[in-house]
């Protein structure tokens, strides 16, 4: 291979992987009827005595494939029965991202509800940017196939209790 064209090939391979893991922008999707402003700032949404566990976590990246530091992530689902709390602030909670991107939040296994599979609600903004709401999805859930809002591009990755997804804004 001349030198010319290593230069091209070696070029080649990490702009297509660049393409798979950001730069892509995440599709927004609706609010929903259950979205309340004003979540309280916290990292765990537990409150005691829940069945099930759930870590969600990842990065906020920007078009450029910057990590989004001090990006708000506002996340709001229903309970284990399918119910949201649309009184007070029972599984909802923001927090912003850190130096590299990243938010975590401890919560549970939300519950399908009648016309949903199941789902998380979240909002993303950069600082100084465009407000994303969209919802995330879990893989292999056989309920997706009848909801007519999922996407796939929304899928979690799951790992035992825990779902990641890097939000591209
Ligand atoms: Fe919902």
């Amino acid at each position: 291979m001349k030198r010319r064209q290593v230069l091209a090939a070696a070029m080649l391979v990490p702009l297509e992987g660049l393409a798979q893991t950001c730069g892509v922008v995440t599709p927004r999707q609706t609010e929903g009827p259950f979205f309340t402003p004003a979540s309280p700032q916290r990292a765990s949404l537990l409150e005691g005595g829940e069945k099930t566990r759930f870590v969600l976590a990842g990065r906020v990246l920007s078009s450029d494939c910057k990590p989004a530091a001090n990006a708000l992530v506002d996340l709001w689902h229903c309970d284990e029965q399918g119910a949201y709390d649309n009184q007070g602030y029972r599984y909802r909670g923001h927090q912003f991202t850190d130096a590299q991107g990243r938010y975590r939040f401890e919560t549970i296994v939300p519950a399908l509800y009648p016309g949903r599979t199941r789902h998380f609600h979240v909002k993303v903004q950069p600082r100084g940017g465009r407000l994303l709401t969209t919802q995330l999805y879990w893989p292999n859930e056989a309920a997706n196939r009848r909801d007519g809002i999922y996407r796939p591009e929304l899928e979690m990755k799951l790992a035992k209790e825990e779902g990641s997804f890097d939000f591209g804004v």
